[in-house]
């Protein structure tokens, strides 16, 4: 077995990196990185965290854009970040169209990267902005941190709260090395900010 011994931060993208519009971000124009964005991601790559994207883009399978609409969007915020981002995955399918499990919730994104960089759960992250960002994050056995308030309606509770992505990242930051089984899953509310 692989030794496990680097650490990434897992990063949701719409509503974390660029805007969220409220429907499919697909041309450049439309994609906002939003302020605070850049610094964060410098921060989190100074501690040595990888920092990988994992975003579903169910409108690939509707027909509403394809692949290299998509990779015109990640150009764009990698010129924007510096080039910091290491790597990009993309779950294009819909249940609509066809199951996926490569699709959030599903872990399978998360999981490729983990083996293709020789991550170690229990030192990564995932950040998100929605319940099935965090259930991914579940299941892939990292911490999760949901960018905004706690919503019971919009699956399973994160191990912590921030307003923005440079607060997710201050919180990484802060808890360190201290490995998965420090954080008290659901329960802690040192991040929560309302
Ligand atoms: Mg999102």
């Amino acid at each position: 077995m692989a030794v496990l011994r680097n650490r990434a931060v897992f990063l949701d993208r719409d509503g974390v990196l660029n805007e969220e519009r409220g429907d499919y971000t697909w041309r450049p124009n439309d994609f906002r990185v939003l302020p605070d964005v850049p610094g964060a991601l410098r921060r989190l790559k100074a501690e040595g965290y990888h920092l990988i994207v994992v975003t579903n883009q169910a409108g690939v399978a509707k027909g509403l854009y394809g692949m290299d609409d998509v990779r015109a969007c990640h150009e764009k915020l990698q010129a924007t970040c510096g080039g910091l981002i290491d790597a990009f995955y993309v779950a294009p399918g819909h249940p609509s169209v066809s199951e996926s499990l490569s699709r959030k919730p599903g872990s399978l994104l998360l999981e490729k990267a983990m083996a293709r960089f020789g991550l170690d759960p229990a030192q990564s992250w995932m950040v998100g902005d929605r319940g099935r960002d965090i259930a991914a994050g579940h299941r892939a056995g990292v911490r999760t941190i949901r960018v905004g308030k706690p919503d019971p309606q919009d699956g399973p509770a994160a191990d912590y709260y921030a307003g923005s992505l440079e607060e997710a990242a201050r919180l990484i930051v802060a808890a360190g090395t201290s490995g998965k089984s420090a954080s008290r899953p659901g329960a802690d509310r040192d991040g929560w900010t309302a």
